[in-house]
């Protein structure tokens, strides 16, 4: 492996979406030497949708828009932020202080501490024909592949905000889109719920589950299992784009910290993980509500509790560095 500068930062943060760019902001601020490494191959959530509209002081931006502000904003600040996908991070002590090292498929990158802000990725249904679909019809991002389904019928599987928020953008080019729910009614907000009943393109399978995504060389369409009956029924469809939760991107750290039985990272109020100096914020921890503003909240008071944690390493008394 290729070795990066030996120079051990203040701290390096892992992951540019809303947590990451927010934790780095707070860190550049704080001057801090700061690094921020962010996937080119791990698509961060934010930039998976089309519409957010509930991120206080901004009507409507696109998820990729908003994270590019957030990013603009923090560089302007002067953090360093740099391309790399991090494959692990291991602690150890030199000189009686804990140093990180944060490892890429490149090079290495040293410091006091981390933050780990690496989001989630989708699960899948796991059924037959999920993976030789993908990409054929199979999807996990409308706002990526939904302009390819113009005029088609596709379906979407889930019930929660996502799925139905995705769901009212996929309208815009499918001729029809069906919400495959296992339940009897959705678990979306209720704005979200109204909007979906009204979409005379929206229609609903309820109490069913996904049992086969069918087709040959692309999606023709899904065999469906009513939780209730028993029953297996036919939608013949062009797409099936699958909003049925995440999982966090933690498998880096291995065991270093502790997880949540999903692999969450358990996080105190600070922020702090169960490693002295490692932190953790957004999606890739355990938490209630996985929303940008409280992803941009989690990173403010991770960066705040590793610059404390810096400074008292350092031995300097907190308040002296320059805010
Ligand atoms: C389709 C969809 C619609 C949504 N709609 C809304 C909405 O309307 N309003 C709302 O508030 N929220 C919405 N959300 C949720 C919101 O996007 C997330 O809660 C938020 O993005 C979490 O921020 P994060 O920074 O924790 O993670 P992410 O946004 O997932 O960012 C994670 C970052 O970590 C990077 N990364 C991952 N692994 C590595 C690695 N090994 N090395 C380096 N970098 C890595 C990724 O590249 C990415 O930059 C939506 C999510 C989806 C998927």
């Amino acid at each position: 492996m290729l070795s990066d500068d030996k120079k051990i930062r203040d701290v390096v943060i892992v992951g540019g979406g809303p947590a990451g760019l927010t934790a780095g902001m707070y860190s550049a601020r704080a001057r801090m030497d700061a690094i921020l490494l962010e996937s080119f191959s791990v698509m961060g959530q934010a930039t998976m949708t089309d519409l957010i509209e509930n991120y206080p002081g901004v009507e409507r931006s696109t998820g990729f828009d908003l994270v590019a502000g957030f990013k603009k904003q923090a560089e302007s600040f002067g953090l360093q932020t740099s391309q790399h996908t991090v494959t692990g991070v291991s602690a150890m002590t030199e000189q009686g202080k804990r140093i990180f090292e944060v490892r890429t498929e490149t090079g290495e990158f040293r410091a006091l501490s981390v933050i780990v802000a690496t989001g989630a990725s989708p699960k899948k249904l796991e059924v037959r024909g999920e993976k030789d679909l993908l990409g054929k019809g199979v999807s996990y991002c409308a706002t990526c592949d939904g302009p390819f389904f113009k005029g088609k019928e596709v379906v979407v599987v889930g019930g929660g905000d996502t799925a139905v928020e995705e769901a009212l953008y996929l309208t815009r080019f499918a001729d029809k889109v069906t919400i495959i729910h296992r339940r009897d009614r959705l678990r979306s907000v209720g704005i979200l719920q109204e909007r979906a009943a009204s979409s005379d393109k929206i229609d609903f399978a309820w109490d069913s589950v996904v049992e086969e995504i069918e087709g040959k060389d692309l999606v023709s369409g899904v065999a469906l299992r009513n939780v209730k009956t028993g029953d297996i029924s036919h939608i013949a469809c062009g797409g099936v784009f699958v909003f049925v939760g995440w999982n966090p991107n933690t498998g880096f750290l291995g065991d270093l910290v502790a997880l949540e039985k999903g692999g969450s990272i358990k996080v105190d109020r600070a922020m702090g993980s169960s490693l002295e100096g490692l932190f953790a914020c957004g999606d890739c921890t355990s938490k209630v509500l996985h929303q940008v503003v409280t992803a941009a909240g989690d990173g403010a008071t991770a960066a705040f509790s590793s610059q404390k944690y810096v400074e008292e390493i350092k031995g300097m008394a907190y308040g002296q560095i320059e805010v």
